[in-house]
C-alpha cells in the first residue's frame, strides 16, 4: 500500500510517499481502510523531532482518519467486517491507505456522516469535550470564549458548547473564519488580531468576564486571558508555542484557575467516555465537523504547511 514515511526528522519536505507492507490484524486490533485522514498540528511537531514524544525512524505520522473496516483480530466482538467507522489513535500511523488500529481506538461512523468529517473527529473533538467539561467544567448558562475558534478544535468545542446550552464567544482572525464560526454556533464572535478585543469581549458580557476560556495561543494571550474571566473563572489552555509572563494577582482577585490540556496523557477510560458522547453527537446531530481544505496523500508536505499557517476555516484532511 502507499503511506507517507519519514526516515528523518526535519521540515515538511521530509514526508515522502512510499510503497510499505500491508498491516496485518493481531489479537484485539483491527485493520482500517481509510478514505480521509485528518491533519493535526502535532503531526507538524512530532515530524520535526522537537516534540516530547518521538517515535522510532522510520514512521508514518497520523493519529485520526475515517473509513471502512477491512479486517479484524481475534477477541474483537465490538466492530464488524465492512462497518463506517473513525479513528482516534493508530498503531501504524494513518497517512496511509490502510492503518492498523487498537480495537479501542476506533468508533461507529453513522452513514450521514462523511468520511471527511470523521477524519476530523478524533484529536480535535476528544480534546474539545476534555478542555470544556473535564478541565474547563463549562456548565449550561454559562458563557465560554473559544479563543481560537476557527480550527479544528475550537470549532468542535463551538459545537459542543453550544448544544450543551453555553454561551458561545469565540475569536478568529480572518472575516471568513469568524463566519464560519458563527455558522457553526457561535453568539458572538471576535478578532483575535485587534488590539482591542478585550474590551469587546467585556463590554459583551456586561463588564462581568467569562467563566471558561479555551485558549488555543496561550503564550500570546494567556495574560490578557486572566483580565477576561469571571469570578471562579477557569482559562484551559489548549494549545501554546512558548512561554508567557503572567500577572498572578489577577488570578487571586478573581479566585480563578489555569489548568492545562494534554490529550495524549488523559487517561484510556476517560477518553473512552469521551468518545460515548461523540457518538451520541454524531447520531443526534449536533455535531457535524467542518472541512476546510482537502490534499492529496502526496501533498502532505502542503498539508503540514497549510496547518501551521494563520486563516484556518474548518479542518484539514489527506485523501489516501
Ligand atoms: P488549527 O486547526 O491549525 O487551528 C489553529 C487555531 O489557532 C485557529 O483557530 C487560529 O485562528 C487560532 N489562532 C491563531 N492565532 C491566534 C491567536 N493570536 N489567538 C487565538 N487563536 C489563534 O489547530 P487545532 O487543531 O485547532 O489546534 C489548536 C492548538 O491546540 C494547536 O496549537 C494545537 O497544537 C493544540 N492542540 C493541543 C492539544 C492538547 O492535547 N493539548 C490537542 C489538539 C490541539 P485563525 O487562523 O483564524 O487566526
Amino acid at each position: 500500500m502507499k503511506a507517507i514515511v519519514v526516515n528523518q526528522f526535519g521540515g515538511p519536505e521530509v514526508l515522502a510517499l512510499a510503497t510499505v507492507p500491508d498491516p496485518k490484524p493481531g489479537p484485539g486490533q483491527v485493520v482500517v481502510q481509510l478514505a480521509a485522514i485528518g491533519i493535526n498540528p502535532v503531526d507538524t511537531y512530532i515530524r520535526s523531532g522537537n516534540y516530547a514524544h518521538k517515535p522510532a525512524l522510520p514512521y508514518t505520522p497520523g493519529m485520526d482518519g475515517a473509513g471502512v473496516i477491512l479486517a479484524i483480530g481475534d477477541g474483537v466482538t465490538r466492530l464488524r467486517e465492512g462497518q463506517r467507522v473513525y479513528v482516534a489513535g493508530s498503531l501504524s500511523g494513518t497517512y496511509a491507505e490502510r492503518t492498523l488500529c487498537d480495537a479501542s481506538h476506533v468508533h461507529s461512523l453513522p452513514e450521514n456522516v462523511s468520511f471527511a468529517q470523521g477524519a476530523a473527529l478524533g484529536v480535535p473533538y476528544a480534546t474539545a469535550h476534555v478542555g470544556l467539561f473535564s478541565r474547563g467544567q463549562a456548565a449550561a448558562g454559562e458563557t465560554v470564549l473559544i479563543h481560537g475558534g476557527t480550527g479544528g478544535v475550537g470549532l468542535a468545542a463551538i459545537q459542543l458548547a453550544h448544544a450543551a446550552g453555553l454561551t458561545v464567544y469565540a475569536t478568529g482572525g480572518t472575516d471568513i473564519g469568524r463566519q464560519l464560526a458563527l455558522a457553526q454556533g457561535a453568539h458572538r464572535v471576535f478578532d483575535h488580531q485587534a488590539p482591542d478585543y478585550p474590551e469587546h469581549i467585556l463590554r459583551e458580557t456586561a463588564g462581568r468576564g467569562v467563566h471558561v476560556i479555551l485558549e488555543m495561543l496561550g503564550n500570546v494571550n494567556l495574560a490578557k486571558d486572566l483580565t477576561l474571566l469571571a469570578p471562579r473563572g477557569r482559562v484551559v489552555v489548549i494549545g501554546s508555542r512558548g512561554p508567557i509572563e503572567i500577572n498572578p494577582r489577577d488570578l487571586m482577585a478573581r479566585n480563578a484557575d489555569i489548568r492545562g490540556v494534554m490529550l495524549l496523557n488523559t487517561p484510556p477510560e476517560e477518553i473512552a467516555r469521551v468518545h460515548a458522547a461523540l457518538e451520541a453527537g454524531l447520531e443526534n446531530g449536533s455535531l457535524r465537523p467542518a472541512i476546510g481544505r482537502e490534499f492529496p496523500l502526496g501533498d502532505a508536505a502542503q498539508g503540514h504547511i497549510a496547518v501551521m499557517t494563520p486563516g484556518a476555516t474548518g479542518k484539514l484532511i489527506l485523501q489516501p
